[in-house]
């Protein structure tokens, strides 16, 4: 039998599938991997000024010590806890 090369093609299949989603993000500010994706629903993207949209904002949140961020594209993560972002990151009830 030579199987084994297919479990080790699945095994590395799904380690690539799911390593990302495993491998959260570096905080900036305390440099744990903390870092939560903050979905922006219709409704809060289309209240962000135009500029902001086209820039395909994402928003993140640190749950080790809760500071906020941006990034526009593959630019590095910027501070986001200006009032201009507030609603973005209060609907996560936090
Ligand atoms: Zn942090």
């Amino acid at each position: 039998m030579s199987d084994w090369y297919w479990y080790v093609i699945v095994a590395a299949l799904l380690a690539v599938a799911f390593a990302p989603s495993l491998l959260k993000g570096r905080c900036p500010g305390c440099g744990k991997r903390r870092l939560c994706s903050v979905d922006l629903d219709e409704s809060l993207s289309s209240s962000l000024d135009e500029d902001d949209r086209k820039n395909f904002l994402s928003f993140y949140l640190c749950e080790a010590c809760g500071r906020r961020w941006r990034r526009q594209r593959s630019q590095p993560l910027e501070d986001a806890s200006g009032s201009k972002w507030e609603r973005i990151f209060q609907r996560e009830g936090l």
